[in-house]
């Protein structure tokens, strides 16, 4: 074994250097491997346009907050890898960039984790590899005719990259509907494939949204308080967007700019792509949770006295349904040019030689403590709390994990 440190970290996005920063605080010596450069995932793998939408005064990091002129806007994607960068500076976090980690194996007293620069050896492993490492795209993709042009976010730059003329957009969180009013806004013929989806207005009584995910607590829900813990972690990301104007960008919205919508694409069959009927059901659930969580805003502002910091309860029109969405679209007939697969994004664990990942892909952990000692993961959804993902909700998480890290390493000494 070439190297020993005490602890690995495997990424140097915002939840590395988190874990980073915190190790630091408590003198846990450490090395944080980065396969890229810092903030690798907001470089190569968002599309030009991209901002984030969260709003600019939640982009917080341990020790580290927006100071900028406009507290209520939302960074492009400069900006926040700029913000990322300033906290590795400031944090001195000590990362090794271009360095793959291509194994992680369990040994008698830790890991060996293995890179393409050579062999580490370590008492914990702090995953924070991402959750958003692969673009999912289902498999009856394969299926779709070779003279349509198919790509994921992660190939999307803008829409003059594309082969001329229409764009089908499958799946409407908030990729999709940022990529699909973004290619009409070009010009171009859109059909949006819509499933089950998160709708919300991006302000309401005059708030953010994510304001009132904030200051009522919604976003503080910890893992072990919710009913349903697999499906809060699989949510889809809700329609918003961040723009100059804080636009709503709902379903209505992308109708009023011409966007067709259709069904869940379920299947291909000679050519054809094959989309579920039932749009009404899967609209009027969407406006249903919508407007329970209102319901719950409405009713925190009452009892907590906030009301007269916000304007008046608002209504919105229920999503329209198309007067007949069509169920079927020919692939070969040139209608579509492209699609762009905006289906999800799931982790890649394919480095990780210990067995905690389940059949699904998924990390088997605990809030954050993987089940194997001395393992830990941070920035995953609802990893401890609903803000999880979010970089407003590391500083907490990143404290948590490297505690327990902290005090299992003492337990083990
Ligand atoms: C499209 C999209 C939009 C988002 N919008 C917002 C938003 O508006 N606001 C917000 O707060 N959050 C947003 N998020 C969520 C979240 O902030 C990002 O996913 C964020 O990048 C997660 O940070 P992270 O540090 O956990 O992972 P990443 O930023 O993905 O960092 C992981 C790092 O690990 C490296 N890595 C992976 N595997 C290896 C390996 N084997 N060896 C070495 N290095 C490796 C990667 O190169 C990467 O740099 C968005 C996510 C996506 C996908």
């Amino acid at each position: 074994m070439s190297e020993r440190v005490t602890t690995v970290v495997i990424g140097a996005g915002h939840a590395g250097l988190a874990a980073s920063r915190f190790l630091g605080d408590r003198s846990i010596d450490h090395v944080v491997l980065e396969r890229g450069e810092v903030a690798n995932s907001w470089r190569r793998e968002r599309w030009d346009s991209f901002r984030l939408l969260t709003p600019n005064w939640q982009s917080r990091l341990p020790g580290l907050g927006y100071e900028g002129p406009d507290p209520d806007g939302y960074m492009t994607m400069g900006e926040v890898t700029e913000f990322i960068e300033r906290f590795a500076v400031l944090s001195g976090a000590p990362v090794r960039t271009s360095t793959n980690v291509t194994s992680v194996r369990r040994t008698d007293g830790g890991y060996d984790v293995t890179t393409d620069h050579g062999e580490i050896g370590c008492r914990a492993v702090v995953i924070a590899s991402g959750a958003c490492n692969q673009p999912v795209v289902p498999k009856f993709s394969e299926a779709v005719p070779s003279s349509v042009r198919q790509l994921t976010p992660f190939g999307y730059r803008e829409p003059g990259r594309l082969p001329d003329g229409g764009v089908l957009v499958v799946g409407a969180s908030a990729t999709g509907v940022q990529l699909a009013a973004e290619l009409r806004r070009s010009g171009r013929p859109v059909i949006l494939s819509v499933g089950e989806h998160v709708r919300l207005p991006r302000t309401y009584r005059g708030r953010d949204v994510l304001w009132w995910m904030d200051a009522s607590g919604v976003w503080d829900q910890r893992y072990d308080e919710v009913d349903d813990l697999t499906r809060a972690r699989r949510l889809p990301s809700p329609q918003l967007v961040g723009t100059p104007e804080r636009a709503t960008l709902d379903l209505n919205a992308l109708t009023a700019m011409g966007v067709e919508l259709v069904g869940r694409w379920a299947a291909v069959r000679d050519g054809r792509a094959l989309f579920s009927g039932g749009l009404r059901n899967v609209f009027s659930l969407a406006d249903l949770k919508m407007r329970r969580l209102l319901d719950g805003f409405d009713a925190w502002a009452r009892t907590s006295g906030r009301e007269a910091e916000v304007g008046p309860p608002e209504s919105f029109e229920p999503t329209r349904v198309p007067e007949s969405a069509r169920l079927q679209l020919d692939l070969n007939s040139g209608e579509i040019r492209t699609i762009v697969w905006a289906t999800g994004f799931r982790p890649d664990y394919g480095w990780l030689d210990v067995p905690v990942v389940d059949e699904k892909g998924r990390l088997r952990h605990d809030g954050g403590v993987v089940d194997s000692p001395g393992l830990y993961a941070l920035g995953l959804p609802m990893l401890r709390r609903r803000r999880s993902t979010f970089i407003n909700g590391i500083e907490d998480d990143a404290r948590d994990v490297i505690g327990h890290l902290a005090q299992d390493l003492a337990v083990r000494s």
